[in-house]
């Protein structure tokens, strides 16, 4: 965020605009007061850098996620509530998927000038609910006018026990794979929004107010029989894919297995696509992919609702990709890669 002693200068579009009217440091004033307080934000906004505590033993975790209108959202299709608190919980889903815990956020948008200020207080309150939800404080950030396209950037940071830290890397053969939360919904739902088709309520809300499974990444990190974690962001092949890669393992997936949603279902039979290609290849979902290290059950959260969990297959030493038909066939599958719109 700008420093206090820089708040005097002139705002920097001379337009009247939303963000003109409000001035970048009203802006910031505004999400400074309701930025919320941690006992370990030592400094939050308002100064140079925010200075934050880590418990003994912990790690920094840090991440960021870009979001580009008419990339990764569109403001006919999504309200600026909805797209401030989507750009929170893809950047958690990314700390949930290494088991960490929020530390705070900084928040960076570069914004037209012509931009309504309802717009940019809707976007404001929908960023700071979700913040809310997820107990990462904002703590700092930056705003600008863009001579283009709203650009949005979040980075969260989070910090686990250095020991307990979910990475990519960590799956051996053998290993149980399981699936928390759906995939194949978020891709349903974009699709039923940009084709103007009325219900599909479940994909459409999985594709604008996506959830991060915060509490049950903590919960995977903390049971110690996790080796390997992975947010199921750009289609459940191609992240498989980097738990492959950095744990030089190979992933066999049984079809039989797969969860579908009944939309899901319901979207590809709609439109004559393959069921199993919007679980496989679907985008957004926010489901973690992970790896056990024992036949166990997956664990349940001991508070709040555990989200779905399926056993979807098993880590092998193949160095493949594969998915095991409902017929018996093995077959190598390849990932197509999420493409945003
Ligand atoms: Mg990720």
């Amino acid at each position: 965020m700008v420093p206090r002693n820089e708040r005097d200068k002139q705002p920097m579009t001379s337009r009247k605009s939303g963000l003109t009217v409000l001035g970048e440091f009203g802006l910031i004033a505004s999400i400074e007061r309701r930025a919320g307080q941690h006992t370990h934000v030592r400094l939050g906004i308002g100064d140079d850098a925010a200075a934050l505590t880590l418990d003994p033993g912990h790690e920094l975790l840090a991440t960021a996620d870009l979001l580009v209108q008419d990339v990764h959202f569109r403001t006919q299709t999504a309200t600026a509530h909805q797209i401030g608190r989507k750009s929170v919980a893809v950047n958690i889903s990314d700390l949930a998927a290494m088991g960490a815990k929020p530390l705070g956020l900084l928040a960076s948008l570069a914004i037209p000038s012509a931009t309504p200020l309802k717009w940019i207080e809707q976007f404001r309150d929908g960023l700071l609910e979700a913040a809310a939800v997820y107990g990462a404080p904002l703590v700092g950030g930056d705003t600008t006018s863009s001579p283009g396209p709203i650009v949005i950037n979040i980075t969260a940071l989070g910090s686990a026990l250095a020991t307990q830290t979910l990475t990519r890397g960590g799956a051996r053969p053998g290993d149980a794979l399981w699936l928390a939360g759906n995939v194949g919904l978020a891709r349903a739902g974009l699709e039923a929004l940009e084709a103007g088709v009325r219900g599909f309520s479940a994909s459409k809300s999985a594709h604008k107010e996506p959830q991060a499974l915060l509490k049950y990444g903590m919960a995977l990190a903390a049971c110690g029989r996790c080796s390997a974690c992975i947010d199921v962001s750009d289609g459940l092949l191609g992240d498989l894919a980097h738990i492959v890669a950095r744990s030089r393992v190979g992933v066999e997936l049984d079809e039989a297995s797969l969860p579908i949603h009944p939309e899901v279902r319901r979207w590809a039979k709609r439109i004559g696509a393959d069921v199993i290609d919007y679980v496989l290849n679907g985008g957004e979902d926010y489901a973690l992919a992970f790896a056990l290290h024992d036949t166990r059950k997956a664990p349940l959260l001991s508070t709040g609702d555990t989200p779905a969990l399926v056993r979807i297959g098993r880590v092998t030493d193949t160095g493949a990709l594969t998915l095991r038909r409902a017929d018996g066939c093995l077959e190598n599958v390849q990932p197509r890669g999420f493409v945003h719109f």
